[in-house]
């Protein structure tokens, strides 16, 4: 689950309104670390398999943040390991898992409900919805609860990464790399 944005990001915000004390923005930030994986392999610093095989698809980061954002606060912190978990917790919804304890364990857990590559993603009737029903449901958020300028910001950082991803994804997918 973790080839498409809109469903972690809708995650995120549906915790959001269920823990309405938590901070939108330390909730998304969160969210978004573990696809910094991502990134590597497009700028050549690792090979496509590094992309949620590795510590940044652990449960450590979260932790680790939470206990740096400590010095802001116990909401800033919270938030930060909530959507951390959340991403993990999404991410596990795939045939592929995450290695939650790396490197004490390369162990994947997850339940292999939804495709990992991003083609397959992307094709997938299912999933599609679900992606849909996202940008709905994010829309909405919006409009009925507003959102603040920091964490448009971040959407505004996380868009257009993502769009590299995806070019890359789907580049190399079709490769047959
Ligand atoms: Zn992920």
């Amino acid at each position: 689950m973790t080839e498409m944005l809109a469903a972690h990001l809708a995650l995120a915000f549906l915790v959001k309104i269920l823990l309405r004390d938590l901070d939108l923005f330390y909730l998304l930030v969160g969210t978004s670390l573990s696809g910094l994986d991502a990134i590597l392999p497009i700028v050549g610093l690792s090979d496509e398999d590094y992309h949620c095989g590795s510590i940044f698809h652990s449960i450590w980061p979260p932790v680790m943040g939470a206990v740096i954002l400590l010095l802001l606060g116990p909401i800033a912190s919270i938030s930060f390991l909530t959507g951390g978990i959340v991403h993990l917790l999404g991410d596990s919804t795939d045939v592929r898992g995450r290695p939650w304890l790396y490197p004490l364990s390369r162990k994947r857990f997850g339940v292999a409900i939804f495709p990992h590559n991003f083609r397959d993603y992307v094709s997938n009737p299912v999933c599609l919805a679900i992606e849909i029903c996202s940008v709905i449901f994010l829309v909405w958020y919006a409009l009925v609860f507003g959102i603040d300028l920091t964490s448009w910001l971040w959407i505004g950082l996380l868009i257009p990464l993502f769009i590299v991803f995806a070019v890359h994804r789907w580049r190399t997918e079709r490769l047959g790399c």
